[in-house]
């Protein structure tokens, strides 16, 4: 495994770490196997956020054990003060533990919420006040959106590390940011490298090459950590083969090459489309559980499979939709979901566009 320099944490973290975003998907058993098995494999680094479910006491019923083999990083989504101590409070409690390593003020993604993160009675200053009780060792922060307050969070002095989404079909704007954290030492911890795992969906004849079993899984994953201002990138995992899968591609790690870099191009342009913030689902799930119990995430990919994939592969979009138990013109328009999800998606609206496109398999 090889390992880099988090900024000026100066904590030495696998480039390959483990996002556990997706732990709420598999029961406790499996969580603790694929946990275990990334340990063993030379990860040092866990991240998790209280709003990951029951990802918390699933670390610390698989690896809470392990302590002391690894860097752990969670989060709270509250911009206040008082709400920002309950969820540390709760992280603590779930995960059994009595330390965390990074706790980042979690998609801090509009002005708005920056503001009130910052401000005396904001997030900042309970993550700050547990790092002088000595329960944090350092404080971060996660901007899903919003280059304006990328930048500020960068520059500001206030935080050791910053979490974007970065991956090859939504690059230019972020691209931009990262060199600016490298300037002020703020370690560059990247999520949705598969653009929130839309990209990890088996194509079986398209699949060989590229350094792993999934090309373009392994595509990305290489083409994020060939960029030298990325410290490290958490894939989230939920199956023994794809973090045997992810984690060989760090043992050691090897650049694209330029050949590479044009294959990978070429084979993400047959998915089509494109990923924009306040237009694409990010995958992230916050927006989950709708009372209604629509995936609205997997609505929102197998749609976009459907609209950008090629006309031999739009199958596995229609496939996608029809293997989910409720289907999107359940939604009761109620807003839940609307003031969870950090891309600022009409949701409602795209859930009516989806059941359109969807209900009307050819
Ligand atoms: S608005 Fe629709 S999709 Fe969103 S939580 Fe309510 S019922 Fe679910
Ligand atoms: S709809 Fe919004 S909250 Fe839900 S998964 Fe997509 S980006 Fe995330």
């Amino acid at each position: 495994m090889d390992y880099r320099r988090l900024g000026k944490t100066e904590l030495e973290v696998s480039a390959i770490s483990y996002g556990a975003i997706r732990l709420p998907n598999i029961s406790e058993d499996e969580a603790a196997e694929c946990l275990n098995l990334a340990l063993d494999l030379g990860v040092n680094f866990i991240d998790t956020a209280r709003g990951y479910r029951d990802s918390e006491r699933k670390i610390g019923l698989g690896v809470g054990h392990r302590r002391d083999e690894y860097y752990l990083a969670t989060k709270t989504k509250k911009t206040d003060y008082d709400g920002a101590k309950e969820e540390m409070e709760t992280s603590l409690n779930e995960l059994q533990m009595d330390y965390i390593d990074i706790y980042q003020l979690h998609s801090i993604s509009n002005e708005e919420a920056w503001q009130t993160a910052m401000s005396p009675d904001g997030a900042l200053r309970a993550a700050r006040e547990a790092q002088e009780e000595g329960i944090v060792g350092h404080v971060s922060i996660t901007v899903h959106r919003s280059l304006d307050v990328m930048r500020k969070a960068i520059t500001c002095g206030e935080f050791e590390t910053i979490m974007l989404c970065y991956n090859p079909v939504d690059s230019e704007n972020v691209a931009d940011i990262l060199p600016l954290a490298k300037e002020h030492d703020v370690g560059t911890i990247i999520m949705k490298a598969l653009s929130g795992g839309q990209m990890a969906y088996p194509m079986e004849e398209r699949q060989a090459g590229l350094g792993g079993p999934n090309a373009i899984v392994a595509g990305c994953i290489r083409w994020v950590l060939s960029n030298p201002a990325v410290d490290m990138v958490i894939p989230g995992m939920q199956k023994v083969h794809e973090v045997e899968e992810n984690l060989a591609l760090a043992k050691p790690f090897v650049p694209l090459s330029d050949e590479e870099r044009e294959e990978l191009r070429r084979r993400l342009a047959e998915f089509g489309g494109t990923y924009r913030y306040d237009q694409q689902c990010l995958r992230c799930a916050y927006c989950e559980p709708c009372p209604e119990g629509i995936a609205i995430p997997e609505v929102f990919t197998a749609h976009q499979m459907v609209e950008s994939y090629s006309d031999d592969l739009k199958y596995l979009g229609y496939d996608l939709y029809e293997s989910l138990e409720v289907e999107a013109d359940a939604c009761i328009e109620c807003g839940v979901c609307l003031e969870r999800c950090p891309a600022g998606l009409e949701i409602p609206r795209m859930l009516e566009e989806a059941q359109n496109t969807l209900s009307d398999r050819p």
